[in-house]
């Protein structure tokens, strides 16, 4: 038995074996040998998600092995990216053609097959998730097979797998559409919280990024605007707040104290309401909580198990030091969350069952379909998965 455990050391598990694939080949072999020893693979990435959708007893296969890019259609602005590949590591290769990622999150130390796994987003009104990006992926099957599925092969499957959990088979490989290479200016200012929540429907649309802190121990905000510049990328890179620079330089960030979180995707327009609801709450029963509330905007999309499926979406998110007890605040804030239609992040805290994931997400039995017809004896679940999937 080995040990394993998540980024921030709150997940822990004992998997029977740990396997790091070293190519596709391997892939589909450990894929098959598993299904046929009767035990579970569950893929991992960069085991930077909160909730326990690594964590098994069987065994955990580490894809970092599985590096780089393979090929890019500049035509078509897309490339084929291997499924370990950190989303750090694609920058600069894509802008030596011309090219970028069309977002990307707060960070960039994820790999691409698990931000996709689980709908990973940066913040913009008019800017959809990672997994709205895939045009297409291979996924090496419980039957010893490397199944591909794209936007005009095998769509039924390309349909549901682009937020995939994991639970599909390994990926091995992601087709993600891109975009021009673009440079980005970021200003940073702060502003009251009342002043930032009267401001907002007004300046989440006037910004290509939007985002912004709150403290819950002070009033204060710290808002970032980041727009398309043609000025020159300012080297050395700035801190964050004042930068210039190429998308990929500019929009991630290093986020290295040890936390758990929570985050919940409620409409665009109740996004004001729902954070004046968090501050109350943080007020009345945790005073003293000094994390910070982190404040997202996500375009709607198509895409299955999305939190912003068909719903432009604004993400709220609560932070708590990984050394502490996250439980109170979080059932507390999920609570609150539930009343704004919220859909948790699946790669964050939630508590929620089945049949609530279920009620809020209106392909939810498609997806299980699809996942079900790929892996009929349920190889790549677990057990949070299968909680899920029983209700
Ligand atoms: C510091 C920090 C910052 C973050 N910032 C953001 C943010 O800005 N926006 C946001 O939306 N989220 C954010 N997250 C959450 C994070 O992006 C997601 O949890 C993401 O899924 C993690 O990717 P990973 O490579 O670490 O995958 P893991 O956490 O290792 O795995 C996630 C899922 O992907 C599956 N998976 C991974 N590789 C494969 C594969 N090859 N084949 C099949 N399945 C696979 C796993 O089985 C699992 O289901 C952040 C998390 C942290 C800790």
């Amino acid at each position: 038995m080995q040990r394993w455990s998540n980024w921030s050391g709150k997940l822990t598990a004992r998997p029977a074996a740990i396997h790091c694939v070293k190519s596709e080949l391997d892939a589909v072999a450990v894929a098959l040998e598993t299904a046929r020893s009767g035990s579970t693979v569950r893929s991992v990435g960069a085991a930077h998600s909160h909730y326990p959708l690594v964590p098994t007893d069987g065994t955990i296969v580490d894809v970092s092995g599985l590096n780089g890019i393979i090929s890019i259609d500049s035509g078509r602005k897309r490339a084929r990216i291997r499924a370990g590949t950190a989303i750090h590591a694609l920058g600069l290769s894509l802008l030596d053609d011309g090219l970028g990622l069309i977002n990307q999150g707060d960070i960039d130390r994820q790999t691409i097959a698990g931000a996709t796994a689980t709908g990973t987003h940066g913040t913009g009104a008019d800017l959809q998730n990672f997994s709205a990006m895939v045009t297409g992926l291979s996924i090496a099957t419980a039957n010893g097979e490397l199944v591909r599925a794209c936007d005009d092969n095998n769509v039924e499957l390309w349909t549901a797998a682009r937020h995939h959990l994991g639970a599909f088979g390994i990926v091995t490989e992601v087709e993600l559409q891109l975009c021009d290479a673009y440079r980005l200016r970021e200003t940073g200012w702060n502003a009251t919280l009342d002043e930032t929540l009267e401001t907002l429907p007004e300046l989440v649309h006037a910004h290509r990024h939007l985002e912004f802190f709150w403290f819950p121990t002070t009033d204060t905000t710290v808002i970032k605007a980041t727009d398309e510049t043609n000025d020159p990328a300012e080297y050395p890179i700035a801190d964050e707040g004042s930068r210039c620079g190429w998308s990929h330089e500019v929009l991630s960030n290093s986020r290295t104290w040890l936390h758990s979180e929570m985050e919940y995707a409620v409409p665009l327009d109740a996004g004001p309401d729902c954070l004046a609801a968090i501050r109350d709450l943080l007020r009345r029963d945790f005073p003293e909580m000094p994390f910070p509330i982190e404040y997202r905007t996500v375009a709607a999309d198509d895409v299955w198990l999305s939190v912003a499926y068909e719903r432009p979406t604004v993400t709220i998110s609560l932070h708590m030091d990984a050394r502490e007890d996250d439980e109170p605040l979080f059932r507390a804030a999920e609570s609150l969350f539930t009343t704004f239609e919220g859909r948790p992040h699946w790669g964050k805290v939630h508590y929620r069952t089945g049949a609530e994931m279920a009620s809020l997400h209106p392909r939810w039995d498609d997806w299980w379909d699809a996942r079900d017809t790929l892996d009929p004896g349920g190889v790549f679940l677990n057990n949070a998965l299968r909680r899920l999937r029983n209700g």
